[in-house]
């Protein structure tokens, strides 16, 4: 999608990836190595002005040496090295004023038990690094889970939060650039089935300092580019903040039906130095992942949304497309969305029937 709106852009665009079949060589021309390959990424860069990622899992070390030969990275090796890092990113929260969950390192079965008699269960126990879409996580709710959940997350190093019983996730899409100006989208309301991005909602109501809490991140980052943060509301309207990503977001996918500008072409114009547009959007929209498997082609084409296919091949929990409909307020748009899921995803794709109800 970055390299679609780059070309849109008419900014010329080239790709680096490992894997020959990255969707983004149906956009623009794909170099193939690893991450970690400095010089075969340093060569690359030869030919870039600039250089942008949207995955935050490349080498800090990479970042680093084209930084050191002189090449424009954004965002740079600092986002990276927080975003990566989930004790990190926790500690960075508690530095700069953003509320976050009760938690604690840890790096043995040992540690685990003395770690959850401090921070009480249920607690959720997921790895410092590499996790996604709920991957590499494990709730405890029993102390006879200890074993068990250690084994299950990879004996690795990882990180014990208390479980918040939140009544909302949500998420703001902030971009800024080198010369500090800073703006943000409208804050969106996420659910999430299986640990995977089910349905986004904007503009949430009333989401309070969220976007506040995103922008100082950023500007205390010194972030270049799109940077997205994700936060539990709880019953009593208070934000905690769970993880950032250095980058653009699932949750922002709305943004490029809806409002005056998206988050990649935001994202683009902020790595690039070229003048920033003022996020808006009149009235609401709504977002459904479409997870796994394909609807009928039938059921895709009479939506009544804005329809986006990625070209991937089905596999269980794969992203690939996403739906989104724009409507005069976001409460419209999430009743169309509602609907159409309801009659078209199958049961374990949708969320219980508590999540619903909220
Ligand atoms: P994460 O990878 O941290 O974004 O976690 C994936 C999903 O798991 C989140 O979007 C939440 O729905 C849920 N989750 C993660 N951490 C917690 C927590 N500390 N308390 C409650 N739910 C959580």
């Amino acid at each position: 999608m970055l390299a679609r709106t780059g070309k849109a852009l008419d900014l010329i665009v080239t790709c680096f990836d490992p894997n020959a079949q990255a969707c983004a060589r149906s956009e623009a021309p794909l170099t193939i190595g690893a991450f970690d390959d400095v010089d075969a990424v340093l060569a690359f860069a030869q030919a870039c002005d600039v250089v942008t990622l949207e995955f935050e899992n490349i080498p800090v070390r990479t970042l680093e040496a084209l930084r050191s030969a002189g090449r424009a990275v954004h965002p740079g090796p600092d986002s990276l090295r927080v975003a990566q890092d989930r004790i990190a990113e926790k500690q960075l929260f508690e530095a700069i004023g953003i509320p976050r969950q009760a938690n604690a390192a840890v790096d043995s079965l040992q540690r685990l038990a003395s770690a959850v008699e401090q921070i009480g269960l249920p607690a959720v126990l997921k790895t410092r690094r590499d996790g996604y879409d709920g991957k590499g996580q494990f709730v405890l709710r029993a102390l006879n889970q200890l074993e068990g959940a250690w084994r299950a997350v990879g004996a690795r190093p990882c990180i014990l939060e208390s479980f918040v019983p939140f009544r909302r996730e949500i998420s703001v899409v902030v971009a800024r650039n080198a010369g500090g100006d800073i703006s943000a989208f409208a804050p969106t309301e996420n659910v999430h089935v299986g640990g995977i991005l089910h349905r986004s909602v904007a503009p949430a109501s009333s989401a309070g300092s969220a976007c506040a809490h995103a922008m100082r991140l950023a500007e205390h980052l010194g972030h270049v580019g799109v940077l997205t943060l994700e936060l539990f509301e709880t019953d009593d309207g208070a934000l905690i903040g769970n993880e950032f990503a250095p980058r653009v977001h699932n949750s922002g996918h709305w943004t490029l039906d809806a409002g005056s500008t998206d988050q990649f072409s935001q994202h683009l114009r902020a790595v690039m130095g070229l003048p920033m547009v003022e996020p808006g959007l009149a009235g609401g929209a709504a977002m459904i992942n479409l997870v796994g498997e394909l609807p009928p082609a039938l059921a895709i084409e009479s939506s009544g949304a804005s329809v986006h296919l990625y070209g991937k091949s089905p596999r269980a929990g794969r992203k690939l497309g996403h739906l989104t409909w724009s409507a005069a307020s976001s409460i419209e748009a999430q009743q169309m969305a509602d609907a159409w899921a309801e009659r078209w995803l199958s049961g374990d794709r949708l969320p219980t029937d508590s999540i619903r109800q909220r």
